[in-house]
């Protein structure tokens, strides 16, 4: 029989997001591990994403299905309630999801009404002993970990910059399969209430603009130390400062300075992260960076994994010497 898999695209701004396509890329992995057939199917929910839908399916080749909802922002309680509807009705045995904020919202709960299983943040697919595995980080990047779905559904979550899209396998024109653009109409009454959107947290912090940026994580242990990084920042023309979301959360530094998936996504010539674990949700956020340089006290540490050079050294003595060094060579050179 053959096998379906359904992809949630993420959208915004009339525009398809990338991850969209990762999904595409993952659920075509699947496709190849399968013994059975696959078939793939996108999901797009909104308003008017008609548009959206005829440029996925344009992009893919793949039947794409635009599914109307009375509103235009993303709604966690409406998705749940349409999408295990609608998956009632069309039986799926994969639903793919992205791993952002209403991914793992929605992915969850929807995997609980259709009394089906639930993987989160899925890095890789692979065969073992004849079944599709999936396998994710936990503990902060520390331990893989693999896991298999035994009821159907299985809906997951995709972590963002885990299967980069292969431009040779969109819109390929050899497939069988021409593409379709389906509008499902979808309309009932939900609980949560849209009541607007904020500015970007990053405005005025020139993440965006800097060409080094420095950042502290829970590693500069308190916030007076922050100093260090400030001190490491100031020896770079154009460059500015940042923090990972637990000093953020502390209230050491503004919420406009986290750098990661919740705040912003740098591409800076040069990183420095001290004191930075290198959790999935900060460095997929640094990948864009030129050069990438990290100081942590583990070597062991998943931010080496990135780092183009690897400092295992405490950050509190290492920085002022670091800096008193690189004046005194700068002096000599004048
Ligand atoms: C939905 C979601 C969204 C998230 N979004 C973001 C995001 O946008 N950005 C983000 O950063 N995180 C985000 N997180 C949190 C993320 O999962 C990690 O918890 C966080 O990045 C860890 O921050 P850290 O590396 O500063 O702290 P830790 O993981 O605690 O790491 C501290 C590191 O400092 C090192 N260290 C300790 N002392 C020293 C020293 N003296 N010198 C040098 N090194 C030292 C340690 O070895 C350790 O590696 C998100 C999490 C979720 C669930």
């Amino acid at each position: 029989m053959t096998k379906k898999i359904a992809i949630i695209a993420e959208h915004g701004n009339g525009k398809v997001k990338p991850i969209t396509y990762e999904l595409y890329t993952m659920a075509q992995k699947i496709q190849e591990l399968e013994p059975s057939e696959c078939d793939i199917q996108f999901f797009i929910l909104g308003q008017d994403t008609k548009f959206i839908a005829h440029s996925i399916n344009a992009n893919t080749g793949e039947n794409t299905h635009s599914v109307d909802i009375p509103v235009a922002h993303y709604n966690g309680s409406l998705y749940i309630k349409v999408l295990s509807a609608l998956f009632t009705k069309k039986r799926v045995d994969y639903i793919c999801a992205p791993h952002s904020t209403s991914g793992m919202d929605y992915a969850p709960a929807l995997s609980v009404a259709l009394k089906g299983s639930c993987i989160t943040g899925v890095e890789e697919v692979e065969k073992s002993e004849g079944k599709i595995c999936f396998v994710r980080s936990l503990f902060g990047q520390k331990i893989s970990a693999t896991l298999v779905g035994e009821s159907c559904p299985l809906v997951m979550t995709l972590q963002p910059g885990s299967f980069k899209p292969d431009p040779f396998k969109l819109g390929s024109p050899n497939k069988k399969n021409n593409g379709m653009v389906e509008k499902i109409v979808e309309c009932s009454g939900d609980k949560m209430v849209f009541t607007g959107t904020r500015p970007s947290a990053s405005e005025g912090s020139d993440l965006d603009k800097a060409e080094v940026i420095v950042s502290g994580g829970r590693g500069i242990e308190e916030e007076e130390n922050y100093q260090y990084i400030e001190m490491l920042a100031a020896l770079f023309p154009r460059s500015a400062t940042g923090g990972s979301r637990p000093i953020c959360d502390y209230g050491w530094v503004k919420y406009s300075k986290q750098v990661g998936i919740t705040g912003t996504l740098i591409s800076p010539k040069l990183y420095i992260a001290c004191g930075i674990s290198g959790a999935a949700q900060h460095v997929d956020a640094i990948r864009d960076s030129k050069f990438i340089v990290a100081i942590n006290t583990d070597p062991d540490a998943p931010v080496f994994r990135i780092a183009d050079v690897c400092i295992v050294e405490d950050l509190i003595e290492f920085i002022p010497l670091f800096v008193e060094k690189f004046k005194k060579r700068h002096r000599g050179h004048r």
